[in-house]
């Protein structure tokens, strides 16, 4: 069972041009499964990049347990840290199955080819996410829905303890969204991975996650279980819309919806 957690402390950070993050505290703890909401271009993707050091935060620190993520390797990161980006590029001329099997790579000495163990991680990752009959499909002739399916396979075989998913359900339908987000809760469940996920979708996020933590400007606004969240007063003040919230029929989480009178 999975130990490791993830825990941003005071990270600010700014692009050339523009201050993006500031002073940003938040921790993922083993078994918990945390929402990033928040409208577009608050920040939610730059956080995902500090967190897992493709991007180095100009103040504050990133810990991967007791070891500070900027003085670790690309490769010690990667086999406890699995990333889904929000626009994945995949290499042309791969195969679904060749693809999955990079995730086996931070696990590989330099001198190592993956074995019948990694393949058989990385068939176990298809067929957890519904892909294994694409396997020998090159990923450049699959539908947006079935190629971000095999970038979370390719996540999976990473065999993480935390796990960042940035919009993973952007391009799905109704039935593939459902089916990411049951996959992440299992993975969630039975492994005890840390799990942050950005989401579009508020009522997807309030429905899945134990507590959601809202951006505005690159800071929290607010953060707290889905009930303390989603409440009109401040997705009005977050969005600047206003918006109804009525409790789930089955299980009373919070639902936003739009209301037009
Ligand atoms: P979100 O994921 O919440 O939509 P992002 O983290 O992608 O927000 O972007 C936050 C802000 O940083 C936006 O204003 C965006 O335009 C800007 N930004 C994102 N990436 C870059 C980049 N590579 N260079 C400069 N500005 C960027
Ligand atoms: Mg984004």
């Amino acid at each position: 069972m999975n130990t490791l957690y993830l825990r941003a402390e005071g990270i600010s950070f700014a692009y050339p041009d523009k201050a993006v993050l500031r002073e940003i505290d938040l921790a993922i703890q083993p078994g918990e499964l945390v929402g990033l909401i928040g409208p577009n271009g608050s920040g939610k993707s730059t956080l995902i990049k500090c967190l897992s050091r493709a991007l180095a935060p100009q103040r504050g620190r990133v810990w991967l347990d007791g070891h500070e993520l900027a003085a670790l390797a690309p490769q010690q990161i990667a086999r406890h840290i699995a990333v889904v980006p929000q626009a994945v590029e995949l290499p042309p001329g791969f195969t679904a199955f060749e693809i999955v099997l990079m995730g086996r790579v931070p696990h590989l000495a330099w001198w190592q080819n993956e074995n019948a163990r990694d393949k058989q991680i990385a068939r176990a990752a298809l067929e957890a996410t519904g892909t294994w009959a694409l396997a020998d499909r090159l990923v450049n002739q699959l539908s947006g829905g079935e190629r971000q399916r095999v970038v979370i396979a390719r996540a999976l075989a990473q065999e993480p303890q935390i796990l960042l998913l940035d919009e993973p359900t952007a391009h799905l339908d109704v039935k593939h969204q459902v089916e990411v987000m049951e996959l992440v809760r299992r993975l969630n469940r039975a492994r005890g991975l840390a799990v942050l996920v950005v989401f579009h979708d508020l009522n997807l996020a309030a429905q899945y996650c134990s507590r959601l933590v809202l951006f505005k400007e690159g800071r929290v606004y607010k953060a707290g279980s889905p009930r303390e969240v989603i409440a009109p007063e401040i997705l009005r003040e977050v969005y600047g819309v206003e918006l109804l919230v009525v409790p789930h029929p089955r299980n009373q989480r919070p639902m936003a919806v739009v209301c037009d009178t």
